[in-house]
Order: structure tokens, then C-alpha cells, then sequence
């Protein structure tokens, strides 16, 4: 999948000519949201590909020590790549893992020379219209492959991403003009697409997909399953929860790989 994605990228950047150009500068007393979409312009000056305008999320990483010295980077995102420990059972539970903040104990601060005293976060800084999640399974121990079968839970019903986004004190724009509206208004998104995998390595076994869309007779959306040459119907949410969802988790080794959310349209409150 990533060949795919990179290979969209190349292919249909309208401004591939312009090269890479250079880092941007900290500019001094700005908001993370400001920080994000400053390099969110800088990076479109030279990249505007489907994958870009559909699929590219930025991350930003704040470590931040007592003294007040603090550093700022921001980093786009294809995958939001979750890992899976022995206690996590709930995607949420993998979303507070991966945007906990950590303090670095052997981390020495720039401004104040003081060792331990910083502590780093990581937030998403920009959503962009679909996000794909990758349950990051697969662990190497003792240069043995081992796949983590366990249950994540998670509800087909939306998703709030809000509490992974930079914090409400931190979003002013400042001087920049985002583009476009995936800056920190519509956090809610639902699952369209699940791509499971049945097998013990990653690059063996079997993949398929269960997908979202809307009926070509009623309108309303209806699950359908894509195994190899096979199409199947599946139902509506509910059938499809209480039903086919149920039983992917039913043999240990069959589990879902590769979630793929769509923004909603209209949020509920
Ligand atoms: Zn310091």
C-alpha cells in the first residue's frame, strides 16, 4: 500500500519542478497552530499531489523544559501508525498512547543545561479529509516475528480526534491564511474501510477489505465485503457490527490491519 500511495504522490504533483526548498525559521512567539500551517504552506510550495489534498495530516512534537525553553517540529503524515502493547483494547486506548506526553529523562535542555527536566507531546496539527490508521502488529523479539492478535476495540459510529489535537490555546492562525478547512474545526471522522489481514507475518497470509458506501438502490450505506474476485453484500451498520465485525475477531489470527476515516460531514452537536 505504501508503493500505491507513493506512487500517486509522484505522479500527480502539479508542482513538481520546484525542488526542495529550505527549512523554515522558528519564527519567535507563535501559536503551534501557527507553526503547523506555516510549514503546511511552505511544503505545498513545492508538493501538490491527491495525496496531499486527501490523505496528508501533519504532526507537531513540542518538548518542553521547566526552564521555558522550548522546541518545535512539524511533520507530515501519511499513516497515523498505532502500536499495539499488551495492555491497549481500544483504539482510543491506542490514540492516548501514541499522543501521551513522555518525559526525557536523559534529554539535556539547550537553554538551561539541565538534564531530565523536559517533557516532549506530540499532537496532530492538521486533519486532513480521510486519515488512514495502521495497527502497527507485527513485533520483532529475539529476531522472531511475532503478531499481536489481540482485540482493538472500536465503534464504526464516529470518532473524535479532538482530544489528539493541538491543545484550544494553542490554535490562533495568527498571521498565516490556511488554505483550506483542515485546521481544527471538524474533528469527527468515520470508519469507511477496514483492511484485514489473516496470517502470522506481514508480508504473507492474506489481505481483505470490508468497505462502506452508499446502496445503489436505497441510498443508504451498506457494508460490502472485497475478498480477491469475490463481492459480497454484507448490510447496514448495524448488521454489519453485530454480525461481521463480531466474527473477523473470532479466530486469532484473523484481525484488522489497516483502518481507513472519512471526516463527517455534518457534526452532530
Ligand atoms: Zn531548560
Amino acid at each position: 500500500m505504501h508503493v500505491v500511495f507513493t506512487a500517486m504522490d509522484s505522479e500527480t504533483n502539479r508542482r513538481p519542478k520546484r525542488g526542495q526548498s529550505a527549512k523554515l525559521d522558528p519564527k519567535k512567539n507563535q501559536s503551534l497552530q501557527e507553526a503547523v500551517i506555516r510549514d503546511w504552506n511552505h511544503y505545498r510550495e513545492t508538493s501538490d499531489t491527491i495525496v496531499d489534498r486527501y490523505f496528508r495530516g501533519m504532526e507537531v512534537v513540542r518538548t518542553l523544559c521547566k526552564c521555558g525553553m522550548a522546541q518545535v517540529t512539524v511533520n507530515p503524515f501519511l499513516f497515523l501508525s498505532l502500536a499495539i502493547t499488551e495492555s491497549t483494547r481500544t483504539l482510543n486506548d491506542l490514540l492516548q498512547l501514541n499522543y501521551r506526553s513522555e518525559i526525557l529523562d536523559s534529554y539535556k535542555c539547550d537553554g538551561c543545561s539541565a538534564t531530565g527536566t523536559s517533557t516532549r507531546t506530540t499532537w496532530i496539527g492538521r486533519l486532513p479529509e480521510v486519515i488512514i490508521i495502521q495497527l502497527l502488529r507485527f513485533r520483532v523479539e529475539d529476531k522472531v516475528t511475532k503478531k499481536m492478535t489481540q482485540r482493538i476495540e472500536f465503534a464504526i459510529e464516529e470518532l473524535d480526534f479532538e482530544p489528539f489535537y493541538i491543545p484550544t490555546n494553542e490554535r490562533s492562525f495568527g498571521t498565516e491564511s490556511p488554505e483550506d478547512s483542515a485546521w481544527g474545526q471538524r474533528f469527527k471522522y468515520r470508519i469507511y474501510g477496514i483492511v484485514v489481514h489473516m496470517g502470522n507475518t506481514a508480508d504473507s497470509g492474506h489481505y481483505w477489505s470490508f468497505v462502506r458506501r452508499a446502496d445503489p438502490e436505497k441510498g443508504t450505506p451498506v457494508w460490502y465485503e472485497f475478498n480477491d474476485a469475490r463481492v459480497r453484500r454484507l448490510g447496514t451498520d448495524s448488521e454489519f457490527t453485530k454480525r461481521y465485525l463480531r466474527d473477523v475477531w473470532k479466530n486469532g489470527d484473523r484481525v484488522p490491519y489497516v483502518l481507513f476515516l472519512q471526516r463527517v460531514k455534518e457534526q452532530s452537536k
